[in-house]
């Protein structure tokens, strides 16, 4: 595999909360608080994922402040355009400057029926459109049990890469569904184990290149005090922080795991 540094990527869902007033103020204040840290944004990559209604608010804070944080969707329509009611298009995403798209989050494969197929179709949608997709892959407790670790998220993501192309941005979140929420996290070897699992997929779909280049994240009760640990895997290049990335301190903590002891 070519020998590539991955820039580490701290990723925040909010999921559905903040509105767009409450996300200016946030995004303020975390800009502030890892600028006032002397947070280096080019050696970790900081980007949140806030509600569609919130997105526009936010490009024009970050545009006009010129604030060093990444911004994405939490989910796109697989259509372009179209009678397709409540649907959001890649080409509406684009044009709001979002870098970066969740698709296959575990709450849409369960609430909203999202199967593999879907999944699929929604990251092609977003690479025409020049968004990345952070394709999420992970396995239920049940799947955990009967299947072990990694054959779910190996099938997931070898579906969402079928047929992309080999010089695409992508990039993969593993979410175990049952560390989500729950405080139980994974361990990092137990992450390790999984991702490792996932580059081979990748360089199986996409080639050696992508998979060097390739971000892959892991997902589930992330917190300040357990992330450093993460972050020691070679494999694990970030984290996809839902709850604790509502939390300013603790999220812009996060990003600083550099900055935590034992690392
Ligand atoms: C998530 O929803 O993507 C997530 C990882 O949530 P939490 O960090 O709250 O477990």
């Amino acid at each position: 595999m070519a020998a590539v540094t991955r820039t580490p990527f701290i990723a925040g869902n909010w999921k559905m909360n903040l509105d767009h007033l409450q996300a200016i103020a946030f995004v303020q204040k975390l800009a502030w608080s890892l600028q006032d840290a002397k947070h280096d944004f080019d050696a970790v990559e900081v980007a949140v994922f806030p509600p569609f209604t919130d997105l526009r608010s936010v490009q024009t804070l970050v545009s006009a402040d010129k604030l060093p944080l990444g911004y994405g969707a939490q989910d796109v329509s697989a259509q372009d355009s179209g009678a397709f009611t409540g649907e959001i298009s890649g080409a509406f995403l684009s044009q709001l400057e979002c870098g970066y798209v969740i698709i296959g989050h575990s709450e849409r494969r369960t609430l909203h029926n999202e199967t593999d197929d879907v999944v699929h179709a929604k990251t092609a949608a977003a690479l025409k459109h020049g968004v990345t997709p952070v394709i999420c892959v992970g396995e239920t407790a049940e799947d955990l049990e009967k299947h072990g670790s990694s054959a779910v998220p190996v099938a997931q993501l070898r579906a969402a890469l079928e047929g992309v192309a080999s010089d695409a941005d992508v990039v993969v979140a593993y979410e175990p569904v049952w560390a989500i929420g729950s405080g139980q996290a994974a361990t990092p070897d137990q992450a390790e184990q999984v991702a490792a699992a996932l580059r081979t997929v990748i360089t199986e779909s996409l080639g050696e290149d992508a998979a060097g280049r390739t971000r892959i994240l892991y997902g589930g009760s992330v917190k300040s005090g357990n992330i450093a640990g993460f972050m020691r895997e070679p494999n694990v290049d970030g984290a996809l922080v839902g709850g604790a990335s509502l939390d300013v301190t603790e999220f812009s903590n996060i990003a600083r795991y550099q900055k935590h002891v034992g690392v």
